[in-house]
């Protein structure tokens, strides 16, 4: 219950062993068929979920950072007057996102060569949303600055406090303005499959591409993420690129030859890591295991409602749910030091494994409820044990 790493679904965990003996390398069609072509049933299980309709493709990569990156490669190439692959990045190109997006975004934008005006931060509504009534001025602003914002990116949901982006109104707003948009769903994106959840997402098919980690709220082993265009063909925009010792026709959309599209040449067999998943369980295993863990962390944040020793940072959204010890008398640097110091004492005791976060300006502990086997019997014993380590650090 502490970072956002999910207990694998065994089956996809005994995948595997497959894929290590058979230790196919997946950059071209032959090196990979099986896994290949799963790849692509895979990729259009997930699309339609999402609700793209047959137009869209994807392709596996390996992790959340990478595939952040590479969306934001066929953005830039996409956006751009030039064709940047061939004549390198003569604009000064630029991306908003919120404030409490993940740090990979940044990653994203200063590998891009965008420097630190890349990034544009959208400040978040006192629900932690991005607050979109400020795209406007801040679009304005970075135009007068010679700026040329080429995406915006939408989190689904933030990884500190697990909050949703309003989706609708940013991708509202990319419409007007022409920009690409983007929608990091590395955390929660699977949030479509949730028949009670999936309201959470509204407005995600708009997107130009998306993120979601399996590794996250599918329960593959890590690292499994998929990344989705709406339009299949701009899924070849990042990697404009000719080897012609791998492929002859390098201007065709081969969907085949995977490395035409990912970062990566050799790369695992992620796709039976979800296949073996899909094809043992359905999909309905995403619907209840989303649905339930959600559930979970809106009883756990009722629970700390009615606990006088303890404050919500927010309602929670997703499973991520901050909270911290309070006590009236104390002063905020006072209470951070207090909840900083409980989670570390509670690491050292080893029973329960929590994160702690910093949310405008105020420490929070954290918990990701991953584990479809926790109960709320345990969240009332983590709570119990907070008290208890509390009154050992407080008496000393
Ligand atoms: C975890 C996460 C990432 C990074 O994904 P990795 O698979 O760890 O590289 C990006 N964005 C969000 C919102 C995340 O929660």
């Amino acid at each position: 219950m502490g970072h956002q790493v999910c207990p694998p679904v065994p089956v996809s965990a005994l995948s595997g062993l497959l894929s290590s003996i058979l230790n196919n390398g997946m950059a071209i069609y032959e090196m990979g068929s099986g896994a290949t072509a799963i790849e692509k049933i895979v990729i259009s299980t997930i699309a339609k979920s999402i609700g793209y309709d047959e137009n869209s493709d994807g392709f596996l990569t390996s992790g959340g950072t990478l595939a952040n990156l590479t969306a934001l490669l066929a953005a830039r190439q996409l956006m751009s007057e030039k064709n940047i692959w061939e004549n390198g990045v003569k604009e000064k190109l630029a991306v908003m996102v919120s404030e409490e997006a993940h740090y990979c975004i940044d990653k994203a934008v200063q590998i891009m060569g965008l420097g630190l005006e890349g990034v544009i931060k959208i400040p978040v509504n006192d629900k932690f949303e991005m607050d979109t009534s400020l795209l406007e001025t801040h679009y304005q602003k970075a135009k007068k600055e010679g700026l040329k914002v080429m995406a915006v990116v939408g989190s689904a949901p933030s990884t500190s406090t697990g909050v949703y982006d309003r989706l609708t109104q940013i991708s509202a707003f990319c419409k007007k303005y022409g920009l690409w948009f983007h929608v990091d769903g590395a955390h929660g994106g699977a949030a479509v499959f949730s028949d009670k959840y999936k309201f959470l997402v509204k407005g995600i098919l708009e997107a130009d591409s998306i993120v979601i980690d399996g590794h996250k709220m599918m329960m593959t082993p890590a690292i499994t993420t998929a990344l989705l265009f709406k339009k299949g063909n701009d899924s070849y925009a990042a990697f404009n690129q000719k080897a012609q010792y791998l492929w002859g026709k390098s201007a065709d959309a081969e969907w085949y030859n995977v490395a035409k599209r990912s970062l990566e040449c050799t790369k695992s067999m992620m796709s039976i890591r979800f296949y073996s998943i899909i094809k043992t369980h359905g999909i309905e295993i995403f619907n209840q295991y989303i649905t339930r863990q959600y559930d979970l962390a809106r009883t756990f944040a009722d629970l700390i409602i009615e606990h006088n020793k303890f404050e919500l940072a927010l309602e929670p959204s997703s499973n991520i749910v901050c909270f911290r010890y309070y006590l009236e008398d104390m002063k905020l640097n006072e209470l951070n030091e207090l909840n900083h110091n409980i989670r570390t004492r509670l690491l050292e005791k080893g029973e329960f494994y929590i994160v702690e976060t910093n949310v405008k300006e105020k420490t929070y502990l954290r918990t990701s409820l991953m584990n479809p086997f926790t109960q709320l019997s345990h969240l009332e014993e983590l709570l119990n044990r907070i008290c208890q380590v509390t009154e050992e650090i407080i008496s000393v």
